[in-house]
């Protein structure tokens, strides 16, 4: 795709929630955890995915993500204790390994996997770091026959 400084400077609004693509799942979503408002997240996501020379030449401009998040993925407020104190740190959970993302920019990785319909091939941290999922036990040991 040829790209010229124009398309490059204009901003793409785009609901991620439109993307058949996506591998998010919402069970495994935190059942204890507030969600974090989708319009606050999707500001601090826009602004990591702009943030990256790299992630906006792939889509091939400036990103603007309104609406809503990928199908089966949401932002959680997650309290953690530090030596200077409490905060609460926020952390995207759905994806199908179970673990969440604790990087904007990470996340800013998969989510363009999502956009490229590519996400099979994603190198982001937790689709890399994925433990291989274990077997799912049958109804039953059998003997051989
Ligand atoms: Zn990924």
């Amino acid at each position: 795709m040829l790209l010229n400084q124009s398309s490059l400077n204009a901003t793409k609004t785009i609901d991620l929630s439109t993307f058949a693509g996506s591998d998010g799942d919402s069970n495994f979503f935190p059942k204890h955890l507030a969600r974090e408002d989708n319009i606050k997240f999707l500001a601090r996501l826009s602004d990591a995915f702009n943030a990256s020379p790299r992630l906006v030449l792939a889509i091939g401009g400036r990103v603007e993500f309104i609406n809503q998040l990928p199908v089966g993925y949401a932002s959680f407020l997650r309290p953690e204790v530090y030596e200077d104190g409490q905060r609460v740190d926020r952390f995207v959970y759905g994806h199908p390994s179970g673990l969440s993302f604790a990087s904007l920019v990470a996340f800013a990785e998969h989510v363009l996997m999502i956009m490229k319909k590519e996400v099979k091939d994603c190198a982001c941290v937790n689709c890399q770091g994925a433990p291989v999922p274990a077997p799912r036990f049958s109804a039953g040991f059998h003997e051989l026959e």
